[in-house]
């Protein structure tokens, strides 16, 4: 899978190779951002000023499956959506991973209908689930570094028999303790 395949057998020069790799990969996540709904409005104020997910490296959000690595699903997705999500992982690159921001990409959320997936691991992997409706943008954050950890320790996504993709089933605590901003509200 990726640049892995060209790596030397040497173990010494492989290892330090790997880091790097691992650094960069970690470090310059694209997200493709699959946001149907309020969840959306969270995931917007994610990438600005006030809480900069430039800081992680994450900012950088794709409209092209192609060039993108991370699909964060925000918000419910209705049966007649299914279809084209399925189809937005399937043609991102690999290695890549999946976050389900809120109660209604997880669960289906308030709304227990015929018309919406209720919950959408499954039919896609997600790597990390992010309670809330909607969670707070430094949940997202929080999402965001649990997955970086994992390229930093194992690089790649797990994959089971057959070489099917496992998903780290990650589930970022709703205990984020809020403190108090940087700049306040009003001030330049
Ligand atoms: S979890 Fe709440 S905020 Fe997010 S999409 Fe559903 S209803 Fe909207």
């Amino acid at each position: 899978m990726g640049i892995e395949a060209a790596l030397p057998t040497d173990t010494v020069l492989t290892t330090q190779l790997q880091r790097v790799i691992n650094w960069s990969r970690r470090s310059s996540i694209w997200p493709i951002p699959f946001a149907t709904a309020c969840c959306g409005i969270e995931l917007m104020a994610t990438a600005c000023s006030r809480y900069d997910l430039a800081r992680f490296g994450a900012e950088v959000m794709r409209f092209s499956p192609r060039q993108s690595d991370l699909l964060i699903v925000a918000g419910r997705v209705g049966i007649k959506m299914l279809p084209v999500l399925q189809r937005i992982y399937a043609q991102m690159t690999e290695p890549k991973w999946v976050i389900s921001m809120g109660a209604c990409a997880s669960t289906g959320g308030v709304f227990d209908t015929y018309a919406t997936v209720q919950g959408c691991d499954q039919f896609i992997p997600v790597d990390v689930y992010i309670p809330g409706c909607p969670p707070r943008p430094e949940m997202l954050i929080e999402g965001v570094m649990a997955i970086q950890r994992h390229i930093d320790g194992q690089g790649l996504p797990p994959s089971g028999p057959g070489g099917r993709r496992v998903p780290l089933g990650i589930a970022v605590q709703p205990t984020h303790i809020q403190t108090p901003q940087p700049v306040g509200v009003g001030r330049a």
